[in-house]
């Protein structure tokens, strides 16, 4: 069995954001999606007040740019 030092359950914006800075701060993370990550952020046609955007980001290019951040890191994503 793998240990990790942190398990987040939920790949939406705040699980995503977590991963993100635990894995940056050195910690071993797994994060467990039961579907897509992204969250509620998939069900949304347009961010319009999300910071960086102010064009407005669909809720799918939002989701692939938080998967994309994902990579690269020391996050475990086992199937949901
Ligand atoms: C239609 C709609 C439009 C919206 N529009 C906007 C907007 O324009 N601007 C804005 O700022 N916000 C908007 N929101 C709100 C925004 O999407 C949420 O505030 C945000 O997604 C919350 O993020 P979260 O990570 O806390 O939770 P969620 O996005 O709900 O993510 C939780 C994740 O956990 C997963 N999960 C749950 N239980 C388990 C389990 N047991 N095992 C594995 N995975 C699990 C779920 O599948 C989900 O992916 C909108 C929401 C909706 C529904």
């Amino acid at each position: 069995m793998k240990l990790h030092d942190a398990v987040i359950i939920g790949g939406g914006p705040a699980g995503i954001t977590a991963a993100l800075y635990l894995a940056r701060s050195g910690c071993s993370v797994a994060l467990f999606e039961q579907l897509t990550p992204g969250g509620q952020v998939l069900q949304t046609e347009s961010l319009e007040n999300y910071p960086g955007y102010p064009q407005g980001i669909k809720g799918y290019e939002l989701a692939d740019l938080f998967t994309a951040h994902l990579e690269g890191l020391n996050i475990d994503r086992p199937a949901g």
